[in-house]
């Protein structure tokens, strides 16, 4: 059994006329996502801004509330927890943001900060949670003197820091990184990196390691997830993924990264996008990359195609390139 199950999971945003009220249809940022996320791996989810994969990160944590589906979570039901129950989960399943500053409380000072969660759950007071958030403090990289400081005295990197931190004071057994790095110079994006990758071996974490860039999420995941319009396109190991992708998609986002070594760029099977992402309110019919897809065919505007198995592990949507497809 994986440590996340999600089966058939929908997030669907209400459209209302501003007068009446009337329900005049739905964005679907999350629209059928099925996926597992096993124990102690790092899964990269990848795809275009606008694509819900930010949603879906925080669907798992119903932080928004599903439309529908199910999660479970340690075997457990999560979409069937009352409040206080879900409130006690979420301490082994943290989330990491792209932009910590905003989440973090500019009148508190950094040892509270990270001290709050240990607080409000009852779980170390007095000189016992002084010491758990010195030492998580220690461990992030930060130094003992910056607990009396407030966030504005820190860099990008040091905040992300000391959000790693608020995550981790909870000892949580999944951690969703939310773009974690996307905000900070290419130089402390390999440092936080680094960090992510030793804290995962010491504390025996699992992420969920959301990108739209996909240079990022190959050095850390070991299985990638590509989502488009609210769906979950291509899964695969990371190394399958990065040599033999399978989705128009997923190549197109690939083709898009640069390469070092321009021959190997030659080399690749390049698909370049067509158009822009289409409105989530109202996505086209079957396939909804069909419009975008420079391999469409007539079935392709007509038929969702469903995520397959095409051995070892490497699930594919597509009526081409998909187990059946006569492109594969
Ligand atoms: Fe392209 Fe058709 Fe495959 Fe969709 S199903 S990605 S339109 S070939």
């Amino acid at each position: 059994m994986a440590l996340l199950e999600i089966r058939d999971l929908r997030t669907y945003f209400p459209i209302r006329s501003p007068l009446l009220s009337r329900h005049l249809g739905d964005v679907r940022a999350v629209d059928g996502v099925t996926l597992d996320v096993e124990d102690g791996e790092t899964l990269g989810l990848v795809g275009e801004s606008g694509c819900g994969k930010s949603t879906l990160g925080r669907s798992i944590l119903r932080l928004i509330e599903p439309t529908g589906g199910s999660i479970e979570f340690e075997g457990q039901n999560i979409l069937a927890l009352g409040y206080a129950e879900m409130r006690d989960m979420r301490r082994r399943m943290q989330i990491i943001f792209q932009d910590p500053y905003a989440s973090l409380n500019p009148r508190m000072r950094v040892g509270e900060i990270i001290g709050e969660g240990l607080r409000i759950h009852g779980l170390a007071s007095g000189p016992e949670r002084y010491d758990v958030v010195m030492r998580i403090l220690n461990r992030v990289g930060l130094r003992e003197d910056h607990y009396d400081r407030y966030p504005h005295e820190f860099s990008g990197g040091q905040r992300q820091r000391i959000g790693i931190a608020r995550a981790l004071v909870f000892q949580p057994r999944m951690i969703i990184a939310d773009e974690p790095v996307s905000a900070l110079d290419v130089s402390i994006q390999a440092q936080i990196l680094n960090l992510l990758d030793e804290l995962q071996s010491e504390f025996k974490l699992t992420y969920i390691f959301i990108s739209h860039d996909l240079r990022v999420v190959e050095h850390v995941s070991h299985r990638v997830a590509i989502m488009y319009l609210g769906k979950i396109v291509e899964v695969g190991d990371s190394k399958a993924i990065y040599a033999d992708a399978r989705h128009p998609y997923t190549r197109a986002l690939l083709s898009a990264v640069p390469m070092p070594d321009p021959d190997a760029k030659n080399k690749r099977d390049r698909v370049l996008l067509q158009g822009d992402v289409p409105s989530p309110a109202n996505p086209p019919s079957g396939c909804s990359f069909h419009p975008r897809c420079p391999f469409a065919e007539k079935i392709c505007a007509e038929v969702e195609p469903p995520l397959e198995q095409d051995g070892d592990g490497h699930l594919i949507a597509c009526h081409v390139f998909g187990p059946d497809g006569k492109g594969a």
